[in-house]
């Protein structure tokens, strides 16, 4: 007689840090480490209140907050540091925080002197993150996991909101050159690129409720009927990159997006 699986914990033991974990696709992925057995879970964010909230909730005996900036490369590598020197060392990095453009703008209306604060979190903070976190892992001899959020935009070019997709183009290119410089200490790098999740960036972004968030994209989902596309299915697929279960797979996009195509 086969008897239930129970669920195995993939992540006993481990340290991570989980950038923008204060809401949305950060939090949900701090929720699923600390479920599969981490040891620690910093959660790092520019939200204060909110921060620490979700660390409270998830428990003050394994998840805690410091508040991060991912902009500002000095408050990465102390972020980073902090950790070690708490933790005894750093495993897994989650670099997910990241903002949206403040309107949609197409090539001949494209605004150059804002889409440098869009980059300086959506590409120099994901870059300052890989960079200190693979420092750690190399000085501690950790053969570690380091995912970032790209995006199933950084597969197309579309017409509008261009300083978002450009930035995560950058992603995808990031962690394919990141993983060649940390593979030969045995670091992975990669990461995951999700379609539209009504987290409060998209909503806020179209101004719309959750359902109607989801509504809104279900034409251009190739997967139907299975209901929409969640924060946990993403979280899913970063614990699958952060755990041994990928332990071959590094420099890869791994796409979360119910086969999504954009139409515009
Ligand atoms: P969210 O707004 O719910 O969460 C983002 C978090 O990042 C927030 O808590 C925010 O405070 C934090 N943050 C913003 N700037 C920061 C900074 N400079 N330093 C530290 N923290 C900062 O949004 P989300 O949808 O969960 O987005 C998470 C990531 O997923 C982003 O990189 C986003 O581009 C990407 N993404 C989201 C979707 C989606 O549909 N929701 C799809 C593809 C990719």
């Amino acid at each position: 007689m086969i008897s239930k699986p129970s669920q195995i914990a993939k992540l006993q033991n481990k340290v991570a840090i989980v950038t923008g974990g204060a809401s949305g696709l950060g939090e949900e992925t701090a929720r699923r480490f600390a479920e599969h057995g981490a040891r620690a879970v910093v959660i790092a964010d520019i939200q204060e209140e909110q921060g620490q909230q979700v660390a409270e909730s998830i428990g003050l005996h394994c998840c805690t907050f410091i508040k991060c900036d991912v902009s500002d490369e000095e408050q990465v590598k102390s972020l980073v540091d902090s950790t070690v020197e708490r933790h005894g060392q750093l495993d897994i990095m989650f670099s997910n925080a990241g903002i949206v453009s403040k309107c949609m703008q197409d090539i001949l209306t494209f605004d150059l002197s804002a889409y440098e604060k869009l980059f300086s979190v959506n590409v120099r903070g994901m870059a300052a993150c890989v960079k200190h976190a693979g420092r750690v892992m190399v000085e501690g001899g950790v053969k570690g996991s380091i995912i970032c959020t790209a995006s199933v935009m950084a597969n197309y070019g579309t017409g509008a909101a261009i300083d978002y997709v450009m930035s995560k183009h950058a992603v995808q290119g990031l962690i394919r050159c990141a993983s060649k410089g940390l593979g030969e200490h045995g670091i992975r790098v990669n990461c995951v690129a999700p379609g539209p999740v009504a987290t409060p960036m998209i909503c806020g972004r179209l101004q719309m409720s959750a359902e109607d968030t989801e509504r809104c994209f279900e034409a251009e989902f190739a997967i139907k009927k299975s209901g929409f596309l969640k924060a946990k299915h993403v979280a899913d697929a970063v614990l699958f990159l952060a755990s041994d279960d990928s332990v071959f797979v590094t420099g890869h996009s791994l796409a979360v997006d119910a086969g999504y195509i954009p139409t515009n």
